[in-house]
C-alpha cells in the first residue's frame, strides 16, 4: 500500500490544520498528541512521506533518519526526561496497531509508564 496523504498528519504538515507545535526543522516536525496518555506525549515525525518504521527504514535518507532521532532526544531533554526516564514508541501496521499512516514516534513521560504491553 502506498502512502496516503489524506491522512491527519499529511494535513498537520501542510498546515491545513491546526497542531501544538513542539520542534520544526527542515526533516522533523514534532507536536503535542491530541490525546495524551502521559504528561508529556509529543509525536515526532518526519516531514517526508512515510507510511511507517518500515517504509522509512526502507526509504528514507540517512540525513531523515539521522534528523528524526537526534530531535527525539534533544525533545525529552528539553522536557527534562532524560532525568526521569520515557518510552518511545513506534506502532507499525496492523499488528501495531497503528492508526494515522504516517510515520510517528511517541515520547512519553512524566509519570511511571508501566508495563510495556498491555497484554
Ligand atoms: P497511532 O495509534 O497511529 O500510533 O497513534 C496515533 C496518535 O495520533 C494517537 O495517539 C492520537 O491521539 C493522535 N492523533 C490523532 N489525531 C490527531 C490530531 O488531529 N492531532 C494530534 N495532535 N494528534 C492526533
Amino acid at each position: 500500500m502506498s502512502y496516503d496523504d489524506s491522512n491527519i498528519f499529511a494535513k498537520i504538515l501542510k498546515g491545513d490544520i491546526p497542531c501544538k507545535k513542539v520542534h520544526e526543522d527542515d526533516h522533523v516536525l514534532a507536536f503535542h498528541d491530541i490525546n495524551p496518555q502521559a504528561p508529556v506525549h509529543i509525536l515526532v515525525i518526519p516531514k517526508g512521506a512515510y507510511k511507517d518504521m518500515d517504509d522509512f527504514t526502507k526509504n528514507a535518507s540517512a540525513d531523515e533518519i539521522a534528523a528524526l532521532f537526534r530531535v527525539l532526544g534533544d525533545i525529552a531533554r528539553a522536557q527534562g526526561l532524560d532525568e526521569t526516564g520515557y518510552r518511545v514508541i513506534s506502532n507499525c501496521g496492523a499488528n501495531g496497531g497503528q492508526e494515522v499512516p504516517h510515520l510517528h514516534l511517541h515520547l512519553l513521560g512524566g509519570r511511571k509508564l508501566g508495563r510495556m504491553l498491555a497484554a
